[in-house]
């Protein structure tokens, strides 16, 4: 019976986050969880969200219907272009079928699921993450059965790319091995490939026959820019790969708890590729009714008056520079501060890197020294949300770090 099921551990993250709201001191800092936050600390909706939360409020059309099981089909169509830009070959060859999926998380299951039925089957099977990866890819690999292991990712040392143990992992990694990749903003480090990597990282899954596995869950949030952060992405799609891809809209349009994603499979280009990519859409729809018949309607229909109306497409850009160019902001001024202080180490790595996080390089015992001390909520593995950081705490939080550092 249920008496014999052994207790789990909590969700490291949710349970920072839990202990952060438990905390009474006034200085308290929230540097956990990765939320957009605005100078006030406060969560922000994008004001074009409020903009299509107003259009869709006042359609007299809009109904509480299903969806179809693939999802919003304006939705999906205008994902593919974001993440693969309005002119790709894929598109235009039809070699691409997207499905909307629970956010991010639910993109990278119905991939994991989808892959565990039907790639390589009969064969011994490898999944790799780099390492850090987002602790979540673990347990969704693990859940559909399928094995993983982790590619060296971040040098201790540099707090920087290892790049030379990344390549030279994948390169010995059995062929076919499928190879999750982050597309921009690398979730813990906020360290990411440079261009000329990404290529040389392509031409070795190329010569061994690996599968990339893309998850984008920050584009346009890490740079500003959507074509940018989508570069790697469209590099290998040039280079004609079979892939997939995760898309999440959790983060670039706030839309954390609505849940709006979206999964896309790329087949290569052959005359055939047509035919096989509605092979794969009928699995995967199979998939996806099983699991949760049909996705939730009302995040992908924000998502999707923004990304299909020029304007507030132009508008949403705009946010997105916003939050990007204040995530700049405290990069810059954290690491001034903490230069100004004198703390002991380099703290060029905190500009260097990118996105929502950065790993700053304090180990456990000084992460947790410091929630003692200061009341500032990290990660054990010294991740901050750069989200979390603002003109207020900014200088509170190098003081801390300066402190614990010299100890
Ligand atoms: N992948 C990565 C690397 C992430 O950082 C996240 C967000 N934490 C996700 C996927 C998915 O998040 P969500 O399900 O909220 O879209």
């Amino acid at each position: 019976g249920a008496a014999a099921v052994p207790q789990a551990p909590e969700d490291p993250l949710f349970g920072l986050m839990a202990a952060y709201r438990r905390d009474t001191d006034a200085r308290k800092v929230d540097l956990g969880i990765g939320a957009y936050r605005d100078n006030n600390a406060k969560p922000w909706i994008l004001p074009v969200v409020k903009r299509a939360d107003d259009i869709l409020r006042n359609d007299p059309d809009l109904n509480h219907e299903y969806l179809p099981i693939a999802g919003l089909a304006e939705f999906t169509t205008a994902s593919q272009k974001l993440v693969l830009g309005g002119n790709s070959p894929a598109i235009q060859e039809k070699r691409v079928t997207s499905l909307q999926t629970i956010s991010g998380t639910g993109a990278v299951h119905l991939g994991a699921l989808f892959l565990a039925k039907f790639y390589n089957k009969g064969s011994d099977r490898l999944a790799y993450f780099s390492d850090p990866t987002w602790a979540n890819h673990f347990q969704i690999f693990s859940n559909v059965g399928l094995p993983y292991k982790t590619y060296p990712y971040f040098s201790h040392k540099t707090k920087g790319l290892d790049f030379d143990g990344m390549v030279s992992t994948i390169q010995d990694a059995p062929e076919g091995s499928i190879i999750l990749l982050h597309a921009c903003a690398h979730n813990p480090t906020g360290v990411d490939p440079t261009q000329d990597q990404w290529k040389k990282i392509a031409e070795v899954i190329r010569a061994k026959k690996h599968f990339p596995f893309f998850d984008t869950a920050y584009q346009g949030f890490a740079s500003g820019d959507l074509a940018r952060d989508g570069w790697a992405i469209r590099y290998f799609i040039e280079q004609g790969f079979e892939l997939c891809i995760a898309q999440s809209y959790a983060k670039n349009f706030g839309l954390y708890g609505e849940r709006a994603g979206c999964f896309h499979f790329v087949t290569s280009p052959s005359s055939d590729a047509e035919s096989t990519v509605k092979r794969v859409a009928s699995q995967l729809a199979i998939l996806q009714r099983s699991e949760i018949s049909n996705p939730p309607a009302y995040g992908a229909r924000i998502a999707s008056t923004v990304l299909n109306d020029p304007k507030l497409f132009a508008e949403w850009e705009a946010n997105l520079r916003e939050m990007s160019g204040r995530i700049k902001e405290m990069r810059t001024a954290l690491r001034s501060k903490l230069e100004e202080l004198g703390t002991p180490g380099t703290w060029n790595h905190i500009t260097d890197q990118i996105g929502m996080f950065s790993f700053t390089g304090l180990t456990e015992q000084q992460v947790l020294k410091i929630r003692e001390d200061a009341h500032v909520y990290m990660t054990k593995n010294g991740r901050i949300s750069m989200a979390g950081l603002n003109t207020n705490n900014v200088e509170y939080f190098a003081k801390a770090v300066d402190k614990v550092v010299r100890e």
